[in-house]
Parts: structure tokens; sequence; C-alpha cells
């Protein structure tokens, strides 16, 4: 199946053809004439390429568009059947596997808790998680496999360079699967798939730079310039969390001290509460766990500070007030239009937004600061999914010129 598939694919082999794929995948259902302007092609060959590739079974053509007068533009959507990829999305405590297709539609999900394991046995669930995709009844025309992680990735080679959570150092990923699977394997930082999710088929399409910052157990970020996802020579740009914000700071998990991760994710929030709560503060947050200290999460803290709990609604700021000098200094850096926070800590907001915003406020450069546009998002994950789904159909493309 998956030959067939790929011998379809072959039509949009050429750079041209990517291109308008891309834009149909991304914008579709959409007209010819706004392919033209957004691609830079010229109308016939819009037209010409656009017609090869509905008879090779990549695009269709959708209903009729809005009437405005004279004709009615006939529309182009990408056929959403044209591939089923297989997809591991490995989190902080699970790896979930998914078989979706082209169109971004879930056929079919798996998961599996990694919560205390050793990283051969996270790297054992990963492979059992792709195996039970890739023989499911839906996963088995599967063209190719997306793999997103935690920590920085060298994308180009598959490699994980070190995965916090997983215990992961220097694992060839890429390798490993393809070797395994005999599918093309892409991976990748989950905040940089989730930044091209949230870029490519989010409301923020039409700005050029911008920056999206994923504030969870860690802090990762992907780097929009000019319309592309900035990747560094190193392909390990982005990693803001571990940027120093406090030199007396804490230890962080790529073991430096004082990163921007080790004070203002919500890992950084569990260890200030453990600490306070250690040092004899009450907190609501005490009885949430029955008085089982370790047992505190992000979530925990969150619930109380909703519940009018003092210790933690401070607690929040706190790591608020770190996480401003974070997003400070990246608008002094970058002077982006726009930068989006995503992650857990987003369910907070309430509580940390005022205190980010005083920071940066006060510390920010004027020229930088002043057209900024900041902003939440609680997409998440499936931003992470989108933006996979988005680079795998890239790989194939780019596999079948
Ligand atoms: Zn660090």
């Amino acid at each position: 199946m998956a030959e067939i598939m790929n011998t379809n694919l072959k039509a949009a082999g050429g750079v041209n053809e990517a291109l308008i794929v891309n834009t149909v995948r991304r914008r579709g259902p959409i007209s010819r004439v706004d392919i033209a302007k957004l691609t830079g092609l010229t109308a016939p060959t819009v037209t010409n390429i656009s017609g090869k590739l509905i008879d090779a079974g990549i695009i269709s053509t959708y209903m009729i568009g809005e009437y405005s007068g004279g004709r009615r533009p006939v529309l182009l959507k990408a056929n959403p059947e044209v591939a089923n990829l297989v997809i591991a999305d490995v989190r902080s405590k699970e790896i979930i596997g998914y078989v979706v297709n082209a169109g971004l539609e879930v056929k079919k999900q798996v998961s599996q808790n990694t919560q205390h394991l050793e990283k051969d046995e996270v790297l054992a669930i990963l492979e059992d998680i792709i195996r039970q995709c890739c023989s499911s009844a839906e996963g088995q025309s599967a063209s190719a496999i997306g793999i997103t992680v935690r920590g920085p990735v060298r994308s180009t080679e598959g490699l994980s360079l070190f995965s916090p959570t997983t215990g992961w150092r220097n694992v060839p990923l890429k390798f490993i699967m393809e070797e395994r699977f005999h599918l093309p394997v892409v991976v990748e930082n989950d905040m940089r798939a989730m930044a091209l999710g949230l870029y490519y088929y989010g409301p923020y399409r039409e700005v050029k730079n911008a920056i999206f910052m994923g504030v969870g157990g860690g802090i990762g970020s992907g780097i929009i310039l000019n319309g592309e996802l900035y990747r560094g020579l190193g392909d390990s740009a982005g990693e803001i969390g571990h940027s120093v914000v406090d030199i007396d700071g804490p230890l962080c998990s790529c073991g430096n001290y004082g990163c921007l991760e080790a004070m203002a994710s919500e890992t950084a929030l569990v260890y200030f509460m453990v600490k306070a709560v250690k040092e004899g503060r009450s907190s609501l947050v005490s009885s949430i766990v029955e008085g089982n200290i370790e047992a505190i999460r992000a979530e925990h803290i969150y619930t109380a500070a909703e519940e009018g709990d003092a210790l933690a609604a401070r607690m929040l700021r706190h790591v608020a007030r770190y996480l401003g000098f974070g997003v400070t200094n990246v608008i002094n850096i970058f002077n982006p239009e726009l930068v989006i926070i995503g992650g857990g800590i987003v369910r907070a907001r309430r509580f940390v937004e005022e205190a980010m915003l005083q920071v940066i406020r006060e510390r920010a450069l004027e020229s930088c600061f002043s057209n900024v546009r900041l902003e939440f998002s609680s997409v998440g994950r499936e931003a992470v999914l989108k933006g996979i789904v988005d680079l795998v159909m890239q790989n194939i493309m780019a596999l079948t010129k």
C-alpha cells in the first residue's frame, strides 16, 4: 500500500509542486488565484501543476467558493487519504501513538505510561507503541513515521541529544526506528513541532516573525523568522529554556544552574512549592496531596490557586517573574511581532500574566517591545501533532523527487 501511495506522490516531487501541495494542505480549501498570490507563482503555472496534482489524486476540487460576482471560483483541497502516518509523541509521563492521515484525521490512538522507567525501557515502549500503530488495520498502509520528543534534537540526523524525562542522551531515534520498521522517520523537538502546528494551521500565519514558547515540565521554543522555522547551524536553535536567568539558581535538567527552565517551568513551580511546604508554609496543596509532599504536581498548585490559596498564587507569581525575564530576553534579541506562550502554564494565566507583563514592561527595551503582541494559546498537543504531520508530509514529498 505504501508503495502505491508513494507512486502517486511522485507528481508532487518538484519544488513548485511541493509549494502548491503545502499551500493547499495548510490553507485549503483555497482558490488557484489565492495560491498564485501566496506562492508568487504565475496563474498558468498554478493551473498546470494543480491539474497534474488532481490527476494524481493528491489534491481535489472542492465546493464552489463564496459568490462575489463574475465566475464562481473552484476551490482546491488536499486529499486526506494520500498518506497514512504513524506518529509517536514522547511526553513527560507517557508516549502517545497515533495513526493519522494527511488531513490530520486521527484514526487510531494508543498510549503507555512511562513514569519512573529507565531510558532503555522508555525506548522499548516507544518501539512498542510504533509497532502497535504500524500493525493495526489503520496503520498497515502507513507511509512514514514521525516522532516528537522533549529536549534538544538534531532533526536532520534524527538524534535526541538529551531528553530530561526519558534520560536519553545522543539516541539515534531515526536510525533505530528506520531499521526496525523500514519506513522513513522524522524526529523533531516537541516545541518546534508545536510552533509549526500553531504557525501553519493557526491564526498566526500572516505574521513573519514569531516566537512560540512552550512552558510545561520544561521550557522549549520554536523561532519563526521570515516565515520559516529557524533551526540554527547545529539544528538545535530554540533552547530558550536553557538560557541562564539566575546564576545562583537551582540545578537544571541540562546540568547547568539557574536556567529559565529551572526557574520558570512547571518543574520549577513544583520545586519551589515543595521547598516552601517543607519549610512549614501552609497551603491547600498539602491537603490536596493528603500530606504526601512528594506527590505535588503543577495541576495541584493550579487547583489550589483557583480555590484561593495564597501560597499557590504567590509561587505562580514567582515563576511568572522569571518567565518575564525569559520573554524579555527573547523580545530584546529577536524584536518579534508576536510571542505566544503555550503549554500547561496557560491554565494559570490569570495568576501569571500580570507579574510577567510587569517584568517585561520594566526590562524590555522600548524599541523592541513597543509593537510586540503577547498571546497565550491553550492549543498545545494538538498543535504538536499538526506540526509533526506537516514535517512528515514535507519529508515524504522530498523523498519522491
Ligand atoms: Zn538548562
